[in-house]
């Protein structure tokens, strides 16, 4: 098996982002839903919203707990926001399933998970949303609790190639039914595992982070530092892979790309506020600079 491939500029301008014409409207700059937050982290659902938007999306809904829908509205003018059925844990209820899979067929990119803390519950929802959403041809990011929709080996039907997993080491332990150990002994092999075994696109979280696509190529991004390590750091990158994939960039490219601009936001800021410290919301107004000096 070859060595990952580095990802460097060089690699991005190779596969470039979509270019958008100065008459287009919004939705034809890429409609994101997003399914995320709780009564406890509504602001998984904020960081990955607004980061979609940062990443060049056009357009943005939020769909969350009905207690912090309004709060949300608010703190994100941008965003339409939908109110969903609770459950007594604060998190969002999998009877919402059926009606989210409609506004996901609406929409160019979906992500689902950031702040979503009733595990059980996003786990249900989002096992449903797959099922529901299978003949759409939109592309899925999962994060956070709402990997736990999956299980090893069994890929969710109509969704080979159109998945994005976005794990850290303990998700990535959970979803391959290993312990952090195993994985944490060797991350890009866990990373092809389950890479093959859902047909997805991997980011195998970490100080260097590892792609892998489902036909079995691998890269490496060592771009960030130690300053990402911080709480919402990784809502931010789901919503900025949601956010190109909705431009209408290829998942794997999206991914790529999303990893990059992320690990590049967190060396900048580090430059210029020191190494730890910076916030995750402070990535956000990185992106579009990041974007521009790579086109
Ligand atoms: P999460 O754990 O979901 O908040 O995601 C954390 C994000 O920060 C991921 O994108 C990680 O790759 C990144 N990250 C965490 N620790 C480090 C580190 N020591 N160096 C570089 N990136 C990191
Ligand atoms: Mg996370």
């Amino acid at each position: 098996m070859s060595a990952p491939q580095a990802v460097t500029e060089e690699l991005l301008r190779s596969m470039p982002l979509p270019r958008h014409q100065e008459g287009e409207d919004k939705d034809a700059r890429g409609r994101v839903l997003l399914v995320a937050g709780s009564v406890e982290v509504p602001g998984g659902a904020l960081l990955a919203g607004l980061a979609s938007l940062r990443a060049g999306a056009g357009k943005l809904r939020i769909a969350t707990c009905r207690s912090v829908a309004v709060p949300m509205a608010i703190a994100v003018p941008e965003a339409r926001v939908i109110g969903l059925e609770e459950t007594p844990a604060g998190g969002i209820a999998a009877a919402e399933a059926a009606g989210l899979a409609r506004r996901a067929a609406e929409a160019d990119a979906v992500a689902v998970g950031p702040g979503m803390i009733d595990a059980e519950a996003a786990a249900a929802l989002t096992a449903e949303m797959l099922a529901r959403s299978a003949g759409s041809g939109v592309p899925f990011v999962l994060d956070a609790a709402a990997l736990r929709a999956l299980r090893p080996g069994e890929a969710p039907p109509g969704f080979a190639g159109r998945l994005v997993l976005t794990p850290h080491a303990g998700e990535m332990a959970t979803l391959l039914g290993t312990s952090r150990d195993a994985v944490l002994a060797d991350r890009l092999v866990a990373a092809r595992r389950a890479a093959a075994a859902l047909q997805a696109v991997v980011v195998m979280k970490g100080g260097c982070s590892f792609i892998v696509s489902p036909d079995g190529r691998a890269w490496s991004c060592d771009r960030g530092n130690v300053g990402l390590a911080t709480s919402g750091s990784g809502d931010t990158l789901a919503g900025i892979v949601a956010g190109l994939l909705a431009r209408g960039a290829p998942p794997v490219e999206a991914t790529l790309w999303g990893v990059f601009l992320h690990g590049e936001a967190g060396a900048r800021l580090a430059r210029r506020q020191g190494l730890v410290g910076y916030l995750a919301r402070e990535l956000l107004a990185e992106l579009p600079p990041i974007m521009e000096a790579l086109a």
